[in-house]
């Protein structure tokens, strides 16, 4: 969400004529768009922070520093006097409000923002389609910092798709904190409808150019089934889904305030993988949340190792200053002991990824290619992703002095796997999305 945001105020910059410097030293306007999902992130930007004081002080004043994204909540007071070199504190997407702090005359109105659309820099990209979230688990900072769920209307997505392909997209990633909620807030069709999901999967498939759609980050319960189903009938859009678990236990999901049981985690999962077969599936995991016993942490492995996700991107539970659980919740397990639990799980993972990645052995598989470099022989190794959202590192092989590109979308025989990607060489010719849609191992 913060690239996707960092791109459009960059494109609003451009639109005035400022061009990006390609280091901070070079810089009239730096601008640190920031995370505090957790304490890693947060402690970061103030680093960060530290480092560009430093420069501005040898630049006479002449460099400006602008904080945007999720650091800066609705009152600003502590943070100007913990960073008082700051110039401009902004809110996450209140690109305004940058703009007019370093060019008060601009004329922003009108046409200005919703014709300004991000500059793609690779074949992929993001767009944000449902800003905020309204669910409040107990853990989690972002409703306070990013607000309630907007949605954008489908109108303005498609055109901002078009134009991302346009300038040679050929994969876009639809953003939401909870991307299922699109559509809740806008206003009802004449058949008394709402937009969802599926409609605007629709609504962007015949783009031009287009080859692939994901989406992300999903929250089960507003996975519907006509959702689901419309995943499974547009072959564009990729059969992966990333949908965050956070605890195995009941009595810890309740705390999270999550606003389901493992029981019908359980069910959803099941349900995806009824509809679409080869769907890929990753999830999000904290340990060491508030009050977690051993036997809570453990029901956590238990439904790792009975769902079997794809990839498990776990975090070691670190309170955020003004959410409910930092209020009346203690963080009673032990750094030491929240590590362990990591470890742990990323063992359990390491041991699943091994197996379900050994599957796509001797399979062909349609690749996006993202990069390419230079291997210790000379040859060069293209890097791309396959429709699951496996990493996929490649090389012409036999077809050494074959022509690829960045943006190719190729086909590559996997002849060796590890838990973290999977590796072959080019099958042929470029394919299409259409002609090996779903294709699982
Ligand atoms: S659904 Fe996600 S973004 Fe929303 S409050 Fe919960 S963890 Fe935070």
């Amino acid at each position: 969400m913060n690239e996707a945001d960092s791109q459009k105020l960059a494109a609003g910059l451009a639109k005035l004529g400022w061009d990006a410097a390609v280091t901070p030293e070079q810089a009239d306007l730096a601008v640190v768009n920031t995370c505090v999902v957790r304490q890693k992130a947060e402690d970061r930007a103030a680093g960060y922070l530290g480092r560009l004081k430093k420069l501005k002080e040898t630049r006479e004043g002449s460099l400006q520093i602008a904080v945007m994204g999720c650091l800066v909540g609705p009152r600003t007071d502590e943070l100007r006097s913990r960073f008082p070199y700051v110039d401009v504190w902004a809110r996450p997407q209140s690109f305004e409000v940058v703009l007019r702090h370093i060019l008060p005359e601009a004329d922003l109105g009108g046409e200005f923002w919703p014709d300004t659309f991000p500059e793609p820099t690779g074949p992929t990209a993001f767009v944000p389609v449902v800003h905020g979230c309204n669910k409040f688990c107990t853990y989690c900072i972002v409703p306070y910092r990013r607000g309630r769920e907007r949605s954008r209307t489908i109108e303005d997505i498609a055109r901002e798709v078009e134009s991302l392909c346009a300038s040679g997209v050929q994969e876009v990633t639809l953003l939401g904190q909870t991307v299922e909620a699109y559509g809740k807030d806008l206003a009802p069709a004449d058949d008394g409808r709402r937009a969802d999901l599926g409609d605007l999967f629709a609504a962007i498939h015949e783009t031009p150019g287009l080859q692939r759609i994901r989406f992300l980050t999903s929250y089960p319960r507003d996975m519907t089934e006509r959702i689901i189903r419309s995943i499974g009938g547009l072959p564009k859009v990729c059969e992966h889904f990333n949908i965050p678990l956070q605890s195995g236990d009941d009595d810890v999901l309740a705390q999270m305030r999550r606003g389901y049981t493992i029981g019908e985690y359980v069910e959803w999962v099941q349900r995806i993988r009824d509809i679409v077969p080869s769907a890929s599936m990753s999830t999000d995991l904290i340990v060491g949340f508030c009050g977690e016993t051993e036997a809570q942490f453990e029901n956590s492995l238990k439904v790792l190792d009975e769902l079997r996700f794809d990839k498990v991107h776990v975090a070691a539970y670190s309170p955020r200053p003004g959410t409910i659980a930092w209020r009346h919740l203690e963080d009673t397990v032990p750094q030491a002991e929240k590590m362990r639990r990591l470890h742990a799980v990323e063992a359990l993972q390491e041991r699943i990824a091994t197996e379900l990645n050994a599957m796509f052995l001797d399979t062909e598989q349609e690749v996006l290619v993202e990069g390419a470099k230079e291997a210790d022989d000379g040859e060069t190794v293209y890097t791309g992703r396959n429709r699951a959202n496996k990493l996929v590192h490649f090389r012409t092989g036999s077809a050494l002095g074959t022509e690829v590109s960045i943006g190719d979308l190729v086909s590559v025989h996997i002849s060796k796997t590890t838990p973290w990607s999977l590796q072959g060489e080019l099958a042929g010719a470029a394919v299409t999305a259409q002609a090996l849609s779903h294709a699982g191992p």
